[in-house]
């Protein structure tokens, strides 16, 4: 319990700080950690540390990274997750990229819900802000949608300047596949190219343009979790 009296049930797992992107609000400036060698916990210790967490009343795990899917052994840590007692839902927050070629395995496995990060819909923009190619995280959304996966959220950052025109296109893509999306504020975390205050986007400016296009209907049941 914390000191609001709410139980605490839910752990975010990093299992590497390695990735296949290289987003901009994300990489430091000259950051050069990923020239060393990993040093991140093996598969046997993530599951050790499951196993003390679950029975401290621990519930909900989340894997995040980095990115989660550029470990080959994955799908072996939530298979052995899903054996410890008391472990309720394993969800996995990624960029999607390799989840075309995983998601059936991860869900079969037992994964439950997954987050996916989705800046832009314009491949273009989408390649600016994260190096990355965005027909492979379409790939990968539409495939954890067809594997049956509890829930699939995306997650979309807001930046001005960068993909504030992209906010209209990825509503209309989220409502179109039935799914959930979240909007985040910059977070000053580390020291890159946009993370600067010109560059900050606030929610409350984005729903403003949201109800320029549609009526927006607050629905105070609909808190998504985790
Ligand atoms: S996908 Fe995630 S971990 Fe990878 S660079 Fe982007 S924000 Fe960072």
């Amino acid at each position: 319990m914390d000191s609001f009296g709410r139980t605490v049930d839910y752990l975010r797992i990093s299992v590497t700080d390695r990735c296949n992107e290289r987003c901009l609000y994300c990489m430091p400036q000259g950051y050069k950690g990923w020239e060393q060698k990993p040093d991140h916990l093996t598969a046997e210790e993530i599951v050790q540390v499951v196993r003390v967490a679950a029975g401290m009343g621990f519930r909900k795990f989340r894997l995040t990274g980095g990115e989660p899917l550029v470990r080959r052994d994955l799908l072996d840590i939530v298979c052995a997750m899903k054996q410890v007692p008391g472990v309720d839902v394993i969800g996995l927050s990624t960029n999607g990229t390799k989840l075309g070629a995983l998601a059936r395995s991860l869900h079969d496995a037992g994964l439950r819900t997954v987050n996916v990060s989705l800046d832009a819909l314009d491949a273009e923009i989408y390649h600016r802000v994260t190096g990355g190619q965005v027909a492979d995280v379409l790939a990968g959304i539409r495939a954890a949608v067809a594997a049956g996966f509890e829930r699939v959220k995306l997650i979309a950052v807001l930046m001005r300047g960068v993909n504030e025109h992209e906010l209209w296109p990825l509503v209309l893509f989220a409502a179109e596949h039935g799914l959930p999306l979240r909007l985040i504020e910059l977070m000053p975390v580390t020291s890159t190219e946009v993370l600067t205050e010109k560059n900050f986007f606030p929610v409350s400016e984005a729903m403003e343009l949201l109800a320029q296009r549609d009526e927006l209907i607050a629905q105070p049941s609909a808190y998504l979790g985790w």
